[in-house]
């Protein structure tokens, strides 16, 4: 049995105490252990400052560019190997390529985006400006890489995407990376390090591994580390609100549960383009990684008017997928990643039960796999349906929400969620689109807009792409990763400086 290791302080090494099992999602049977008493993590975070940190600011955007370019190349390479590992957390091929080759294809975006800021190490925000009435004093505001670590705790859903995502934009603000992966699928994360570190293309101490327990990780945090964590919002809270991280003001940025919302305006007709984009991209989101994403739709907000014929369509498509062991032919939808998350689904369920009616269950195989059978849930008790806007069940689950076809009442279902990564509105109406847009933008981090002309263009809500913000208000965490160069701000500090025109421009020669 695999035993998981982590690389710290530039070695691999194996923790103690007593190992955590780690099993694989379709057998139940154990995969890998890994224990993390011992491992020094405060040692740890001062060899990726001290060693890290330094050997990533001596370099030029395109010069950490050129090194994401070869860890993108890394995962392309082992591609096989990797998608045929990412099974253990019960992925089929599809979902395997979605997690893999997201991760590659992101880590690439931000190479391109090291090779275009070009050889320049200070980024200038905004232009010179007057201090007061002299033309000759003047402000700049400067972004530079800040001189701690970039501690990123990640959720078990996405190994590979999850850490690549924030890897590749902490590296390429000059920021050494320590990850600790979501221990229930930690062998692809594990695995993908490896393969970094034997390429010999990270600088020494420019990106570490924590497997298993983030332990005392955070009780030596400084005030130039930056912390972002993606999970629960629980956990979110008890990082934010740790006694180390508040008293050395370390950032913090959290990805946190969302109820993400789907609607359909009333305009839209049950056969036209419009709503077969809107039944795809739903349908694609209870099942793509056994609904195991952060971004899938969990509330399908629906005119009271059309809701028979909207559940009997979606039921149609959603009966299609088959669960079972991803490995096989035809099966479209893989267990869910763990035991407990098994649980925790089917908790949900019960809860959802006593709130929303069941209106369809799918099947599922028996066995020791952590098989879960895809529920579709209707309730017409809009923003009342307490259960539905407060809780996410992480599986592939949905519910049907009335609602009686206003803008008013879409808006106020979206904005019961409490904040969320992403909500998605059904249209051709522009005016109805636009209020419903504007209404819902402060409780989202992202909107997507489906309509009859972009029908068979979009990649779906539920598809974080890198030049695009993610993250999310109130519920979802408040944080903001990606977005293009906007991501890279998280590890800079934005710094004033007022000076003499002429010796600032001087000073900065050859570095901005
Ligand atoms: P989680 O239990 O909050 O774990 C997330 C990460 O935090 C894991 O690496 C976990 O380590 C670590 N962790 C747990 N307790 C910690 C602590 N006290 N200090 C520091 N790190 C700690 O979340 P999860 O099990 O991955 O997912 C559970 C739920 O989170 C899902 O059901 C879903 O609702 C939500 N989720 C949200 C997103 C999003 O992006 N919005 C993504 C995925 C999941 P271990 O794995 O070792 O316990």
């Amino acid at each position: 049995m695999t035993i998981l290791r982590s690389y710290l302080e530039g070695r691999w090494m194996a923790g103690e105490g007593k190992p955590r099992t780690i099993e694989d999602a379709t057998t139940g049977s154990a995969f890998a252990t890994v224990a993390s008493d011992g491992l020094d993590r405060g040692a740890a975070l001062r060899y990726a400052r001290d060693v890290g940190g330094p050997a990533l600011r001596a370099m030029t955007f395109a010069e950490r560019g050129a090194i994401l370019k070869k860890l993108a190349e890394e995962i392309h390479t082992h591609r096989d190997e990797l998608l045929i590992l990412s099974r253990q957390g019960g992925t089929t091929r599809g979902d395997g390529k979605f997690d893999v080759d997201g991760a590659a294809g992101t880590i690439s975006y931000y190479a391109y985006l090291g090779k275009k800021l070009g050889d320049v190490v200070v980024l200038a925000d905004g232009e010179p400006e007057n201090v007061l009435r002299s033309k000759r004093f003047v402000g700049q505001h400067l972004l530079v890489p800040r001189r701690g670590v970039a501690i990123h705790i990640n959720a078990f859903n996405f190994p590979a995407w999850g850490m690549a995502e924030k890897a590749a934009v902490a590296i390429l603000a000059g920021v050494p990376v320590i990850s600790k992966p979501g221990t229930a699928t930690a062998p692809l994360a594990v695995r993908i390090v490896e393969l970094w570190v034997e390429s010999g293309a990270l600088p020494e101490g420019a990106f570490s591994l924590l497997a298993g327990s983030a332990g005392d990780l955070l009780d030596h945090v400084g005030p130039q580390d930056c912390v972002a964590f993606t999970g629960s919002s629980g956990t979110g809270l008890a990082i934010r609100s740790h006694a180390q991280v508040l008293a050395t003001g370390a950032r913090v940025n959290v990805e946190a549960d969302s109820l993400n919302a789907s609607v359909l305006a009333p305009d839209v007709e049950l056969d036209s383009d419009t709503f077969g984009m809107f039944l795809g991209d739903v349908a694609r989101d209870m099942t793509q990684k056994a609904g195991q994403k952060c971004t899938a739709v969990r509330r399908i907000v629906v005119p009271a008017d059309k809701v028979d014929g909207v559940a009997e369509a979606l039921i149609d498509r959603i009966s299609g997928a088959i669960v079972g062991d991803p490995a096989q032919r035809g099966i479209t939808v893989g267990p869910v990643a763990s035991r407990a998350q098994k649980r925790d689904v089917e908790a949900g369920c019960s809860q959802l039960a006593e709130t929303a009616n069941l209106v369809w269950r799918g099947e599922a195989p028996e066995g020791d796999g952590f098989f879960v059978a895809p529920a579709l849930y209707l309730t017409d008790a809009g923003v009342e349906a307490a259960y539905v806007h407060e809780h996410e069940v992480f599986g592939p689950v949905a519910t049907l929400v009335t609602y009686d076809g206003s803008s008013d009442e879409a808006i106020a279902i979206v904005a019961a969620g409490g904040g969320g990564l992403v909500a998605s509105v059904y249209t051709d109406d522009a005016a109805w689109g636009g209020q419903v847009m504007l209404g819902i933008a402060p409780w989202s981090g992202r909107i997507y807009w489906g309509s009859r002309k972009v029908a068979d263009q979009g990649s779906g809500p539920g598809t974080v792409l890198p030049n695009f913000v993610h993250g999310g208000p109130g519920k979802a965490g408040g944080g903001e990763e990606l977005g293009g160069e906007r991501g890279l701000r998280f590890y800079q500090q934005r710094v004033a400086v007022q000076a003499d025109r002429a010796l600032l421009k001087r000073s900065l020669e050859g570095l901005l």
